[in-house]
């Protein structure tokens, strides 16, 4: 797909007599969002042996991620060690995120990673860069004899598929914040993406809300969306802080 870059301003509120002091949250995926490799497939493909077959049935939307992971779960065999070390040298951190950090930083916007994937390499490869983001995620469950397991705090009992429930985190961050924009590319993404005010999207995603007439800003990395946003600051969409 080719990005292309819509030249719409993000429409913040505030932007039209609302007050300019409210709150905005950027919510963000991880696997090929803030990394651009989606390191659960690498991991899978790397320890996992033949899981081809369940990731079809989570592609077609046959099984929840909770159902596949719990199917993965006996076909790994690796330690801690070993998958950090694959972990660290297969990374490819969107170049533009800790540019885009600091800059949300600066203006007092919030960001938080939610990711249906798993806590192991989100720590590992922000810690690699030297970055501090509050994530939600699956956990990775080291045991003995190089068996793994997988647990799901952030799991919702409403239909329970995602081991992550994207949605139900937005619905948890909403009380405190007055604007939501959602950052994502994949099938987890769609629920909370539909919660959010803005959504910023590729892939999957795109796909996913061109499919609905969602609207949505088409993106390919951070920079595109530090572009757009600091636009709409200069428009005067939001005072910065
Ligand atoms: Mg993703």
């Amino acid at each position: 797909m080719t990005p292309i870059i819509h030249d719409n301003l993000i429409h913040i509120p505030g932007s039209d007599g609302g007050s300019p002091d409210e709150g905005l949250l950027i919510v963000c995926d991880f696997d090929g969002t803030v990394c651009r490799v989606d390191m659960c497939n690498e991991i899978m493909d790397h320890f996992a042996g033949d899981w081809e077959a369940i990731d079809r049935t989570y592609a077609l939307g046959e099984v929840g991620s909770r159902t596949a992971y719990g199917r993965i779960a006996p076909l790994i065999r690796a330690n801690r060690l070993q998958i950090l070390d694959f972990i660290l040298r297969q990374e490819r951190l969107d170049l533009f995120f800790p540019e885009f950090l600091s800059f949300c930083r600066g203006r007092k916007i919030d960001l938080k990673i939610v990711s249906d994937g798993l806590d192991v390499y989100i720590e590992a490869i922000l810690a690699k860069h030297g970055l501090e983001v509050e994530f939600y995620a699956n956990r990775l469950i080291f045991q003995e004899d190089d068996r793994i397991e997988f647990d799901f705090p952030p799991a919702s009992g409403d239909c329970g598929r995602c081991g992550t429930c994207k949605r139900s985190l937005l619905d948890r961050f909403r009380p405190d914040y007055d604007r939501i924009i959602y950052v994502g590319d994949g099938h987890s993404d769609v629920c909370a993406a539909w919660k959010a005010d803005q959504i910023f999207a590729k892939d999957i995603l795109y796909e996913k809300c061109m499919g609905n007439g969602t609207p949505c800003l088409l993106y390919d990395d951070f920079g595109d969306i530090h572009r757009s946003l600091e636009k709409s600051l200069a428009g005067g969409f939001v005072k910065p802080a």
